[in-house]
């Protein structure tokens, strides 16, 4: 018997239905805008705000429009300029690259490791050789990197860390939140990471004057004080003047929708993680296939898996893409000479100077990627398993004999 599964792999969970009345109330009354308060009223917005700021334990949040925007404002407001160098990761998404060339800086990559972070060493000669000051470190796909080793290694040459915690909001490295490592932490609430509002993000930081100048670059006018996860007044006079407006600001009804969804993130995630082990033990042992182990400090958020193809030539890659495909598996390979769908490679980037990272070559043409939606049941899960187990089994067999 072929098993063929045939659920989606972008379905998403519908909203809570406290989110979806919370949602009507706003549309109801109209105050869409977060600034639009009656008398004595507090804005969906300005709660969020401070939920988020208590669920990551930093000093303040602001809610913007999207992790893009997020990642964008925190560079801007921690001093990065036009011309300026800022490193990142060579396996990102293209938000990253993006964020760091809308304020005119350029982009410099650092090499991936098989465990798909950061390489340390490669991080240490960039960091000498670009003379940047400033690292938009990307937590791809949730794994994240010896951030007790990133941080000592940065704070002693003076680097400072922004973190891009699309992937990893709810995780934790060490104990300590993810995005509560560095100077400021990046969060998207895109419909496709571990909340849904459609678009929208976060930004977290314990610093009061990088938050002022956060605040008034996200749209705040003269009505920051109307914020309840925001530094006080003194700071804002330091900038306000002087602090350009470029509007991204999240509105009630999309805060409306994500209130209820923080209180059960935990749970999310706990409900991720099953998916995921149930998986990654389904694919355990597959002859030819890497599964990627998880280090012990690492408490991660399994809404993605992705797993090598140690030694695989590109054919055999796009065939066993093509026969999972068939069997209602969808697998991504970040190894494709053309960027597709949300899939795109650092050369693809060409905005950002050209620039070689062999290793980051050799291990996304290794890499395949797979979502892990929570409409999926764990019986879909080991089903999913089952299938890529016998597709790469397949595909090996037939190399191995060429
Ligand atoms: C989705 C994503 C972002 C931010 O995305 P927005 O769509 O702008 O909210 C940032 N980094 C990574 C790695 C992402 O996948």
């Amino acid at each position: 018997m072929t098993e063929i599964f045939t659920g989606s792999f972008t379905q998403q969970e519908p909203i809570p239905e406290a989110g979806i009345e919370a949602a009507l109330a706003v549309m109801r009354h109209g105050r869409l805008h977060r600034y639009n308060v009656e008398d004595g009223e507090i804005a969906e917005t300005a709660l969020l705000e401070q939920e988020f700021a208590a669920l990551t334990g930093a000093k303040y949040c602001l809610a913007v429009a999207s992790g893009g925007y997020a990642m964008g404002c925190a560079l801007r407001a921690a001093g990065v300029q036009a011309g300026d160098r800022v490193l990142s990761n060579g396996f990102t998404l293209a938000p990253v690259p993006g964020a760091i060339a809308s304020l005119g800086a350029e982009p410099v990559f650092v090499e991936v490791t098989a465990g798909l972070t950061i390489d340390l060493d490669d991080l240490t000669a960039k960091i000498h050789s670009s003379g940047a000051r400033y690292l938009l470190l990307s937590h791809m796909r949730g794994h994240i990197c010896d951030m007790d080793a990133l941080m000592a290694l940065c704070d002693a040459v003076g680097v400072r860390v922004i973190e891009d915690c699309a992937h990893t909001m709810g995780a934790a490295w060490n104990g300590v939140p993810s995005g509560r490592h560095g100077i400021a932490g990046c969060y998207s609430a895109q419909t496709y990471k571990h909340v849904n509002s459609g678009e929208g993000g976060f930004l977290v930081s314990d610093d009061p004057d990088l938050m002022a100048r956060a605040t008034i670059l996200s749209g705040s006018y003269m009505l920051y004080h109307r914020h309840l996860a925001a530094p006080g007044p003194a700071h804002f006079d330091k900038v306000k003047y002087v602090t350009p407006n470029v509007s991204g600001r999240m509105d009630n009804l999309r805060a409306a929708i994500l209130r209820p969804q923080l209180a059960i993130l935990a749970d999310q995630a706990a409900a991720w993680n099953a998916r995921y082990h149930t998986v990654e033990d389904g694919l355990r042992g597959t002859p030819g296939l890497g599964i990627i182990e998880r280090p012990g400090p690492e408490a991660f958020v399994g809404s993605s898996i992705q797993f090598l193809l140690p030694g695989w030539d590109d054919d055999a890659v796009g065939r066993l893409i093509a026969r999972c495909g068939a069997r209602g598996v969808e697998l991504k390979w970040f190894g494709a000479a053309e960027p597709v769908a949300f899939t795109s490679r650092y050369d693809s980037w060409r905005y950002a100077p050209a620039q070689s990272l062999p290793q980051t070559d050799r291990i996304l043409r290794e890499l395949i990627d797979m979502r892990l939606p929570l409409t999926f049941s764990l019986e879909d899960c080991a089903m999913i398993a089952r299938i890529i187990r016998a597709e790469v089994s397949a595909v090996y067999q037939a190399q191995a004999a060429e």
